[in-house]
């Protein structure tokens, strides 16, 4: 899929997205969970010759921009050629009223992120919006290309894999079907880890996987220090691994409290 991409598409940022026509395809990644997902999206996207555009969470549950890591991680993101967004989380800021109200809130995450990054984003998208942010259809707030902008969606073919499966057709197929038509490609990392798994435990993993990177950074904060890290586990840098190790240790800690809930 990806090759047909890089060889029939012209993927742009969302700079150019009011001006989208033709062969255009804005491919764009909402960062839900996994940096680690993210990043192996980011490389492959890279190594094929697509430049894509990451929306990244402030307000995520299971990774934080603000820490070393994860300015780390936007910061790589740029290194592969690929543009980094805005994914607006509205439940945090109780959902807006009124585009003032959005426009604040997003000034102010843009300034983080330019503190982090160096660079100021010029480009949102709502993570799970409600109805009522899915009436805020201008092209631009607070200077931001709005990914839900009518615009977008009145003149882009729009396909998005959210919950872990295709809305509506494939992006294959919309590539074979539309080869002149622009198009708006949503996909989310972690849902393309492990694809034969289903949505709901290639979610666990994806948590359990940025929870085994934070264990990582632990041990090696550890080795570093020169102190004594004792543990009954065999620590191996494998993803399948520490995977497995992850699965095994949450069951027999958990397992049997789980099964009485
Ligand atoms: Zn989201």
């Amino acid at each position: 899929m990806l090759s047909r991409v890089a060889e029939t598409r012209n993927p742009i940022s969302f700079d150019y997205a009011i001006e989208i026509s033709g062969r255009d395809i804005l491919w764009r990644h909402d960062v839900d969970t996994s940096t680690r997902a993210a990043i192996e999206i980011a490389r492959i996207d890279a190594e094929m010759g697509v430049s894509a555009t990451f929306f990244a969470n402030l307000r995520s549950d299971t990774y934080n921009l603000q820490s070393a890591y994860g300015r780390q991680f936007l910061s790589e993101l740029l290194g592969l050629g690929h543009h980094v967004g805005i994914h607006l989380d509205s439940e945090y800021y109780g959902h807006f009223e009124t585009s003032e109200e959005l426009e604040t809130c997003l000034s102010l995450e843009a300034t983080t992120f330019q503190n982090l990054i160096g660079v100021r984003p010029t480009s949102f998208s709502f993570h799970n919006p409600s109805p009522r942010e899915i009436t805020f259809d201008a092209d631009k707030y607070a200077d931001m290309v709005n990914c839900y902008s009518k615009h977008l969606q009145s003149t882009c073919l729009y396909v998005s894999d959210s919950n872990g499966f295709w809305r509506s057709s494939p992006v294959s197929e919309l590539l074979e079907k539309h080869p002149e038509s622009p198009i708006h490609a949503l996909t989310h990392p972690e849902w393309w880890a492990v694809k034969t798994l289903q949505p709901r435990e290639r979610m666990a993993m994806a948590i359990f996987e940025e929870a085994f990177e934070q264990l990582h950074r632990y041990d090696e904060s550890m080795k570093v220090r020169g102190r004594t890290n004792k543990s009954e586990f065999v620590s191996e840098n494998n993803r399948l691994s520490r995977w497995l190790h992850s699965i095994e240790t949450f069951n027999r800690i958990y397992g049997e409290e789980f099964q009485k809930r």
